[in-house]
């Protein structure tokens, strides 16, 4: 079925807002400053209908970088840039089992990454993006992401210098899948693309439209343009489905039953194909790095509103 009528739904997100703002479960990511001192009872919820309706509630405005989340949209833009086939074999799409930044991931599979929406592989598949060099796949990326979103995304300086000062941990997955022959480029150029991308600053009304985008094919439901294919996009649900909520993903896909991905800043986008994305920001953090108002909202919009894709009606 559709969604409700606009009435029903403005009701709902409301509602969804009033019972977890009071949640105070979390812990902020603190691994940088720039993200330690995020204000924690910021919590914004927007929905973006595949028709461009938007319907919102909270700090739906307040910037944050976007994080693990743009793994999702580079993903999409890498399986139109490569073709499905060659990114299905260069990058894998079964769940780790393990945390988002695990190395021991990379180590038990031969040196493969696994899957796109951790950090090995969502390395890999920054590499893999079209363009000469770091720069150059840094600028499609961004062009791409701005895309999904429908206006120019901006890069949060003081995220991406305090990301870039504590990134040995990146470098060292990157110089790993370098040595299995599983990075196309130079290990310091590309963790500079990926880190870049993580830096750069959207709000939730960002996250909803670019969900939207791929629960719409393709087709930015906003500007009209189209941003990938509609194979592009059914390959990210699928991943996203699996892999999204990193080793959480079989629990959320049990209790929410749509493909979505988290970021360590505090957003969630979640995906119902067909009518449209919520986008969730609440920077407190469960310990896989879930924003913890951000899950129980959509567990509970995904409930009112039916978005549950195993449900037959
Ligand atoms: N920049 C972070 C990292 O690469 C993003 C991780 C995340 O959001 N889970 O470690």
């Amino acid at each position: 079925g559709a969604l409700p009528t606009v009435d029903q739904v403005r009701a709902l997100i409301a509602a969804a807002h009033d019972r977890y703002a009071g949640l105070s479960e979390g812990v902020v990511a603190d691994y940088i400053p720039a993200l330690a001192q995020a204000d924690p009872d910021l919590f914004g919820l927007s929905l973006a209908a595949a028709n461009g309706q938007m319907v919102t509630a909270g700090d739906v405005d307040v910037a944050f970088s976007i994080q693990s989340i743009s793994k999702a949209f580079v993903f999409a833009l890498l399986v139109d840039d490569l073709g499905r086939d060659a990114v299905f074999d260069a990058i894998g799409v079964n769940n780790t089992g393990m945390p988002f930044n695990s190395v021991v991931a990379v180590e038990m599979n031969n040196g493969a990454p696994m899957n796109p929406m951790v950090n090995a592989g969502a390395i890999a598949t920054s590499g893999l993006i079209s363009g000469i060099d770091g720069a150059a796949k840094w600028q499609r990326i961004r062009d791409g992401l701005s895309a999904f979103a429908g206006r120019a995304l901006e890069l949060d300086d003081e995220v991406y210098r305090s990301e870039a000062a504590n990134n040995q941990r990146n470098a060292a997955i990157a110089h790993l899948l370098a040595s299995y022959g599983r990075l196309a480029g130079d290990p310091e150029d590309i963790v500079d693309a990926y880190t870049r991308q993580c830096s750069l600053s959207v709000t939730a009304n960002d996250l909803a439209i670019m969900g939207a985008t791929l629960a719409d094919d393709g087709i930015n439901p906003i500007s009209g343009e189209r941003v990938v294919s509609g194979q592009a996009c059914r390959d990210t649900l699928a991943v996203l489905a699996s892999c999204g909520m990193y080793e959480r993903s079989g629990e959320w896909l049990f209790e929410i039953g749509l493909p979505a991905k988290s970021g360590v800043s505090g957003g969630i986008v979640s995906i119902a194909p067909g009518k449209g994305a919520v986008g969730s920001y609440s920077p407190p953090l469960d310990p896989a790095g879930n924003s913890v108002r951000g899950q129980r909202a959509c567990a509970y919009l995904s409930r009112v509103l039916g978005l549950n894709l195993f449900a037959s009606s």
